[in-house]
Parts: C-alpha cells; structure tokens; sequence
C-alpha cells in the first residue's frame, strides 16, 4: 500500500517515519525545499506533556479583550486577522467552557505523555544510526508569582496525574537551589511545580535527522513540491496532484500544518485549524548565563530551554492571519519578558547573536491535535496540534499509523478525530 504524506514539518516527516517503519511504501511531499522549514524550525524545544492545556482557557474571551493591541502582551489580536477567524474563533471561545476544556485537556495529556515515550524509544533506538537533537530528559519547571495562579496550576497538575503526568511542587527555596540562575527573582516568586518526565530536544534537528534515516529505509522525499489538489475516484483518495505531476497514492496523511485546510475545502470538509504566530530567539549559552532546567514563566507565558550549548527562548500568541513575518518588536518584546526571569540575559535585541524567527502554529478550534481517518476514504489527517506539535509529534504519528493499519482501539483517536 503507497501512502503519500504531506508535509515535511516535524508531524509529517515523523508520519512518515512511523509508516515506513510498519511497511508501508511511503512517499514524502513538501513545498519547502528543506525539511522542518515551517512551525517546526525554532519552537521551544519543549516536551511537555505538563503544558497539554489547550490555550482556549475558561476566561481566554476576557483575556483578548484585555490585551487587544498591545504590543507587549503574550497574546495579541491583529484587526487584520479578525475576517479570517470568524467562525474558528468562536468555535474557539466555545471550546472554553469548562466542561471542554477539561475534557480536551485530558485527551491531550494522554496522548503527550505516550509521545514522550515514544520519543524516548525513538532516541534510544535510534542512536546508533545517527538520530542526535539535543534530547535531554531534564523535567520542565515552572515558576510563579501568583499564589493563586500556582494553586490552580497545582490542582491542575493533580487532575493530570491520572494521565501518567507527574509533579512535584517545590517552594522558592527548592526552586533557587536547583536553578540557581533564578537566584535574581528569588524576591518575585512565591514557588514552582517541577516535572520530572518531562523533556526538551531541538525539533527542527529531529525532523532533519528523522528524515534522513526514514530515506535510508526506503522513504521517497520529494521536496520543493506543492500539493495541489487531492484526487479522488469513486470518492477515495487515488492520486495526489503536485504542481510538478500527479502522484498515485492508495492513501493520503495531509500534515501540512496550518495550510491544510485547504486542501480539505474541495472535497467539502471543514478542518478547524488556523494559523497563530509565535517567535523565538536562540543564544549561545555562556559561563554568565547557564541555565540548567528549562523554564516556563507562569506570569509572562515564555519558556526558556537549554538546548546542548544554546538557549532558546519562545512565546507569544498573536492571531495575524498567515503572515509569518519577523517583527523585531515582537521578537524584543519576547527577549524583554524572558528577562524578567533571567536578568542576566543581554538588554538589547541584537539579530546576529540571537537568530529571532517566527513561525505559525498549526492551532485547531478545540485545542487538541485532528488525527486519523476521515470521511472520506484514504485521507487521514496529522495537523492541528498548536503549540504541542513537537510534545505531540511521535505520539500522534503512532495514532496515525494505527489508524492506517486498521489497528487503532476503537475509541483511541475518537477524541482526535475530525
Ligand atoms: C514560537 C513557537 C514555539 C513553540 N514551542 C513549542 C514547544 O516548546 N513544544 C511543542 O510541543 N510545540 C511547540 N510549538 C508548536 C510546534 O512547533 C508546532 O505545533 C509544530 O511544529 C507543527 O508541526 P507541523 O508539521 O504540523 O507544521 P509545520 O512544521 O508548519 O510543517 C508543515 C509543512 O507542510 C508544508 N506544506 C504546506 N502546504 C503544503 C502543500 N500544499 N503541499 C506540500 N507541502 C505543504 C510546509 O512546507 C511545511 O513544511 C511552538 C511553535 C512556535 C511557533
């Protein structure tokens, strides 16, 4: 059976992976010339399954409002992006209830921490044939300012632990001995929630490395190759059609992340997934800044990652339709809000030193990834994970794959689906 899969972002190219590996023939299709050129390049390098919150928290509608056109916030509405998001934001705003997001968030803590392990196999497994992106099993802590903010995240952690997340809560003391380049904000804090199987590794080297092993093991690459269209006959996928060609295809996995919708419209399905911009920026790490646990900031929303000899830091959320430009504002404003964490990171924005980049999440509506079969036969989907794709990645592939093979559980990817 020949499965094309679209999309050479960390979701496809690990798709792709995944099927290779169960036997299938499996040809890769990208519109970038390289792999990981999208979402997938500079991400927070975090995996975690602690943060599988969907972002459509109960109280987000008050917190757009709060934050509408302010350049310094962590989630920022551009006017322009308002058409575009119609009717997927107030699906988004819909999926805030309580009663959803609870239920999502659940789903999504699940399905992170079997990534994890997947990822874990995956670096352990293949090690020997060259698979190296600055994995480290270092937890994730988070800190705070807000005793109410850590109570409900502490209560939010405990809901998870059924799902296999575990914690452990740490006062400002614990926090500053095991970090002690928080030592400068010890005032401003008043504790942490560690996570001890959570884990950080550089996405875009992943994908890269993935890719060239999956090649090795027969994968067929074709990048800087457009899909145009999906071809059906007698309503099943038959053919995918590049602007270079139509390729026969048994079945398809469309993981072309926040472009994906539409290549759904023609066959009339709606996919909930819009694109929401985030940025980052990545330093060489020196003697004056060490960072030995990777960090998420309660009161600011940006986390800051070793990874091997560099420090990535990323955030914001800003919803600006599909235009991933890099606005130095932006970038600096994510580099000021970092500071506030670690005051001995440099004052000013410098392009050379700090590679800023900004990329579009793929977010769907409800806050969880859309995986699997649809409604029509031969398409099945990997996108819409938001800013848990890289957490995602090897646990939704294995989903996917499942699904292809017949062998998924019957209600695995009930919650995932379309
Ligand atoms: C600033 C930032 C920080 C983040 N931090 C984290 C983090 O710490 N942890 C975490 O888990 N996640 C994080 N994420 C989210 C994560 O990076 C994304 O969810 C993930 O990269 C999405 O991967 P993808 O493969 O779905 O999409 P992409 O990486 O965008 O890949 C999509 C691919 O599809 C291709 N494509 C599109 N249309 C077509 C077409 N018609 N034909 C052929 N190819 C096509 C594109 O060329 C692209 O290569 C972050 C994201 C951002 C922006």
């Amino acid at each position: 059976m020949h499965v094309v899969v679209i999309g050479g972002g960390v979701m496809g190219v690990t798709t792709a992976w995944y099927l290779r590996e169960a036997g299938f023939e499996v040809t890769l299709l990208d519109a970038a010339p390289e792999p990981a050129a999208g979402a997938s390049h500079a991400n927070g390098g975090m995996l975690h399954a602690s943060h599988a919150e969907p972002w459509n928290t109960p109280g987000v509608g008050l917190d757009l409002l709060r934050y509408l056109g302010r350049e310094d916030s962590p989630l920022l509405m551009r006017p322009r992006a308002l058409p575009g998001l119609a009717g997927w934001g107030l699906r988004f705003l819909w999926h805030s209830r309580h009663s959803a997001f609870e239920r999502h968030a659940l789903v999504n803590a699940r399905l992170a921490a079997f990534s994890l392990r997947e990822t874990r196999r995956l670096s352990r497994e293949l090690a020997d044939e060259g698979l190296a992106f600055d994995f480290r099993e270092s937890g994730i802590l988070k800190i705070f300012r807000d005793p109410d903010s850590l109570a409900r995240n502490r209560s939010a952690a405990e809901a998870m632990q059924t799902e296999g997340v575990h914690f452990e809560a740490w006062d400002t003391e614990q926090v500053i001995d095991r970090e002690p380049a928080l030592a400068g904000v010890r005032d401003e804090l008043c504790g942490g929630l560690y996570f001890p199987d959570d884990a950080v590794g550089d996405a875009r080297r992943f994908t890269a490395g993935l890719l060239e092993i999956a090649r090795r093991h027969g994968l067929r690459y074709r990048p800087a190759t457009r899909v145009r269209r999906l071809r059906t006959f007698q309503g099943r996928i038959d053919a995918i059609e590049t602007y270079e060609g139509p390729v026969a295809a048994d079945a398809c996995v469309v993981a072309s992340g926040y472009e994906a919708p539409a290549l759904l419209r023609p066959l009339g399905l709606h996919l909930p997934v819009a694109p929401v911009k985030g940025y980052s920026l990545t330093l060489p790490m020196d003697a004056e800044l060490r960072l030995d646990l990777p960090l998420i900031d309660d009161a600011s929303k940006v986390v800051m990652t070793p990874l091997g000899d560099r420090l990535r830091l990323a955030g914001t959320a800003e919803f600006a339709g599909r235009d991933a430009r890099m606005e130095d504002r932006r970038a600096a404003n994510v580099l000021a809000q970092c500071r506030r964490t670690l005051p001995g990171l440099p004052a000013q924005f410098d392009h050379e030193t700090m590679a800023p980049w900004a990329g579009l999440r793929p977010m769907s509506d409800r806050g969880t990834p859309i995986l699997g079969p649809t409604a029509v036969p031969g398409l099945h989907l990997n996108t819409g994970a938001g800013h848990l794709g890289w957490t995602f990645a090897c646990g939704a592939a294995a989903q996917v794959r499942d699904g292809l093979a017949g062998m998924a559980p019957e209600d695995s990817l009930a919650a995932f689906r379309l």
